[in-house]
């Protein structure tokens, strides 16, 4: 059988060779176990600015296994995974990052499972030990949201190191929308998976490319492409404030009554009731009119129809 190893790299010059070594050892291990055991790798180099891409020729020039796809420019890991996922041919496919983080040393363990048939996927799932305490809290935060407001079972901790039948492959590749967000993709798709866990690792060379910023775009991004319960929002406010108001039209015509000429902070012609009846309202608006926005803004891009990323250079 072909197994086919992805890696995505953006500016990974210095943790290539690393993991190339590593690899190429597991792989030598795999195929003393079983003759029949081939493997190719593939990497995507990102429009990295340093010299990842030279590194990567030089690796297909030495190794026949290893095969490359270059980027124009940063397209992002999302993009980069797609092109390798399309340019595997194996019977199986792992996802690798190339900074170590995914120990390689795990794919004997993952590939039986998946080699037997018993299982469409073999998934990882990373402990969170070494996060900082405000991360993890987010995270959880986003999966329990999530669970709640879609239909997909994503797993805390679950990510794209896992190896993968080629069904599960093609069933992945026929998600053709533009704003890729594979962590709901998985569970979407379906199949049978089994998990592994393993201990979280530091990166082996370089830095990482998430901020806290950007995590948190790519959780806006999972809502608005696997939910959309937040569009209903506007409505459900809507219905709730037309009630409370009734009730407290209701309460001004009594207190008037009752009360006639005394001045009182919340009576009708307090403006300082006006002036926050004002505010609540306009801020309830604008953000209901903002998720609206983001809806909008996703249709436009997948409309578009562009493509996912532009290569500059292949092997
Ligand atoms: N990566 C990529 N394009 C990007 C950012 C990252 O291809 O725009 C690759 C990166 O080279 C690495 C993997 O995606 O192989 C994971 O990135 P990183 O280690 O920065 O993320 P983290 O492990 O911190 O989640
Ligand atoms: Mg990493």
């Amino acid at each position: 059988m072909l197994l086919s190893i992805v890696v995505p790299c953006y500016n990974e010059e210095a943790a290539v060779p690393l993991f190339y070594a590593e690899t190429a050892r597991v792989l030598e291990g795999c195929a003393a176990k079983d003759s029949s055991f081939t493997a190719e790798l593939v990497f995507v180099d990102d429009g990295s600015a340093d010299s990842s891409a030279a590194v990567l020729k030089d690796l297909a020039a030495r190794d026949g296994r290893v095969r490359y796809i270059i980027f124009s420019r940063n397209f992002g890991k999302e993009a980069a995974m797609l092109a390798g996922l399309r340019e595997a041919r194996g019977d199986a496919v792992v996802m690798l990052d190339a900074d170590l983080q995914h120990p390689p040393s795990l794919i004997p363990l993952l590939l039986p499972a998946v080699a037997s048939g018993e299982f469409d996927c073999a998934g990882t799932k990373r402990t969170r030990k070494g996060d900082s305490p405000l991360r993890t809290f987010f995270s959880r935060l986003f999966y329990r949201l999530m669970a709640r407001i879609t239909d997909i079972e994503m797993i805390d901790g679950a990510g794209d190191f896992r190896l993968m039948s080629r069904p599960y492959v093609d069933a992945l590749l026929s998600l053709n929308e533009r704003s890729r967000f594979s962590k709901g993709f998985y569970p979407w798709i379906g199949f049978r998976t089994i998990w592994f866990e393993y201990e979280n690792a530091e990166r082996a060379a370089g830095r990482t490319k998430w901020s806290f910023w950007k995590l948190f775009q790519y959780s806006l991004d999972g809502i608005t492409a696997f939910s959309t319960k937040p569009l209903a929002l506007a409505s459900i406010l809507g219905v709730l404030l037309f009630f409370i108001s009734l009730i407290v039209i209701l309460w001004i015509v009594v207190y008037r009554l009752i009360t006639l000429n005394t001045p009182h902070p919340w009576t009708p012609d307090g403006w300082a009731s006006t002036a926050c009846i004002v505010l609540f309202c306009g801020g309830i608006q604008l953000f209901t009119t903002g998720i609206l926005g983001q809806y909008l803004a996703k249709t436009y891009t997948e409309v578009k129809q562009r493509p996912h990323y532009v290569i500059r250079e292949r092997s």
